[in-house]
């Protein structure tokens, strides 16, 4: 048998005025979603332990069956496993936006999406002033930092603050003194730097610093063929879920046009993914899309966003005779744009059925396998 299971990050969400009460996965036309929990069984699956912060990497290890209360260390070493960074076991990695601070106050967490010829730019010239770190420009404002022989740090994803003064969320302990210098270089660096010149004159906002945060060293995982006795692979265009896959031996499938954002090519993806299956047992497809909307609090954007992971969705359950799963990661909402530990709704087409008729937080509450744990997700899709 064969699997191929489709990640909408961030999906799920609260009821919202604005959409007369509904969610967006209830408010947007997903006849396919629909189809797979009217036809199939659906559950609800907690992401986050207890005590964790909710974000795509702890709720992604869990799905694909890595316990992340056992084997998580930081997003950052997860990312420069993506990048096919080897880290030192004394080495810290953090994950480094490019963000927009204006008058003390973070009003861009990802500095309006640069581009990553920009961000490579901004950090070759950083470089050159930061030699105690070692910097590696990523895709748009995802980059890495890292500390070698490093002690860690408490640190705050800047999403998290977005309008508010930094200086609660400035980083502490061990690595603080380091990567606050280097904050600060930033901030001198990017101020006249030609690419945020360039940036000024098109009315687009400047990459004012980089935010460190999330380090952590190597993790080690499981290989996913001795943990399930399959081959999988997956495509996403995050760094975060390339690095996962890499570190679980997994195949990382690259998809042209997939750009992590609302504007990425769907369509391309689930044709990679049913190509995939041809030679895999199990696929992976994320979709981060409908997190990027909920971050930017746009409702309508993000039931645009779930709408074409459903058009990928029907394309893959028209031309696939597996099995097929879907579910967020986390919830998204909209109205505090950014993530929530809730257990999200999930459904499974091809395997038995229940009384759900359509894919939303509500009806995964009622649906037949009840709530179980991220890490119980495959081995009972597997079952
Ligand atoms: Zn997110």
């Amino acid at each position: 048998m064969k699997y191929i299971v489709i990640l909408g990050d961030g999906m799920a969400d609260e009821p919202l005025a604005e959409l007369g009460g509904k969610t967006p996965l209830e408010y947007a036309r997903t006849p396919n979603m629909d189809r797979i929990a009217r036809e199939g069984m659906m559950g609800m699956i907690r992401t986050i332990p207890e005590g964790y912060e909710a974000g795509s990497d702890i709720a992604n290890l869990g799905i694909l069956g890595y316990d992340p209360r056992s084997c998580y260390t930081g997003r950052g070493a997860l990312e420069a496993a993506s990048m096919e960074i080897d880290l030192a076991a004394d080495d810290v990695a953090y994950r480094c936006n490019l963000v927009t601070v204006m008058e003390g106050v973070m009003t861009d967490f990802s500095a309006g999406h640069i581009s990553s010829g920009e961000g490579k730019a901004l950090f070759a010239t950083l470089a050159e002033q930061t030699p105690s770190v070692s910097l590696y420009p990523g895709i748009s404002y995802r980059n890495l930092l890292v500390v070698r022989g490093g002690g860690g740090a408490v640190t705050y994803p800047p999403h998290d603050f977005v309008g508010e003064k930094i200086d609660p969320y400035l980083p502490a302990g061990k690595d603080a003194g380091i990567l606050l210098n280097c904050m600060e270089k930033s901030r001198e660096i990017f101020s006249d730097h030609p690419v945020n010149l360039a940036r000024a004159s098109k009315a687009k906002p400047p990459a004012t610093q980089i935010w460190p945060w999330s380090g952590g060293k190597r993790p080690s995982l499981t290989p996913f063929r001795n943990l399930f006795g399959k081959d999988g692979g997956v495509i996403s265009a995050v760094d975060l879920l390339q690095g996962i896959a890499r570190l679980a031996k997994m195949e990382v499938i690259r998809v042209p046009g997939a750009t992590g954002y609302l504007d990425t090519d769907y369509q391309a993806k689930a044709a990679y993914a049913l190509d995939a299956a041809k030679h895999l047992d199990f696929v992976y497809v994320h979709i981060e899309a409908p997190d990027e909307a909920g971050h930017l609090g746009n409702a309508p954007e993000k039931v645009r966003a779930i709408e074409r992971v459903d058009e990928l969705v029907g394309t893959i359950m028209k031309e696939f005779s597996g099995i097929v799963a879907v579910l967020p990661d986390h919830p998204t909402p909209v109205r505090i744009r950014t993530h929530t530990p809730e257990p999200v709704p999930f459904a499974i087409w091809g395997k038995g059925s229940d009384d759900t008729r359509v894919f939303s937080e509500k009806e995964g509450c009622r649906g037949g396998y009840g709530t179980i744990d991220a890490p119980r997700f495959l081995p009972l899709l597997f079952l």
